[in-house]
């Protein structure tokens, strides 16, 4: 499976097939020169951002205190989602380096004939 693109903001993985676009880890563009500002929206000025990420940065700089933020909250998320967790090899290394534990056991499984 392709990678997914990662946050320009947090530089962890904003993964494939979330529709809801109120979810933290929603893709969005965020433009580096924001549009407000006299930015263009051409290619060389959006940048992928989660939806979180780029909500806290609105049209401010990316300072470290943001970064930080952001990071603490998307491997929060990650950590409570296992099923939104990647499955390319950068994207598994991104979360893990980010302290995101990921578990070795598959995460989906079908139901054994019996249960439920
Ligand atoms: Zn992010």
């Amino acid at each position: 499976m392709k990678e997914p693109p990662v946050c320009s903001i947090c530089r962890l993985p904003i993964p494939w097939g979330i529709v809801n676009p109120n979810h933290p880890l929603f893709g969005t563009i965020d433009h580096v020169i924001p549009l407000s500002k006299g930015g263009a929206n051409s290619a060389a000025n959006r940048r992928p951002a989660h939806r979180y990420c780029n909500a806290r940065k609105r049209s401010g700089p990316i300072r470290a205190e943001l970064v930080v933020d952001c990071r603490t909250v998307i491997v929060g998320v990650f950590t409570r989602s296992p099923a939104l967790w990647p499955r390319g090899r950068r994207s598994r290394a991104l979360l893990r380096a980010a302290g995101v534990q990921l578990s070795r056991t598959p995460i989906y499984k079908f139901p054994r004939k019996g249960s439920q």
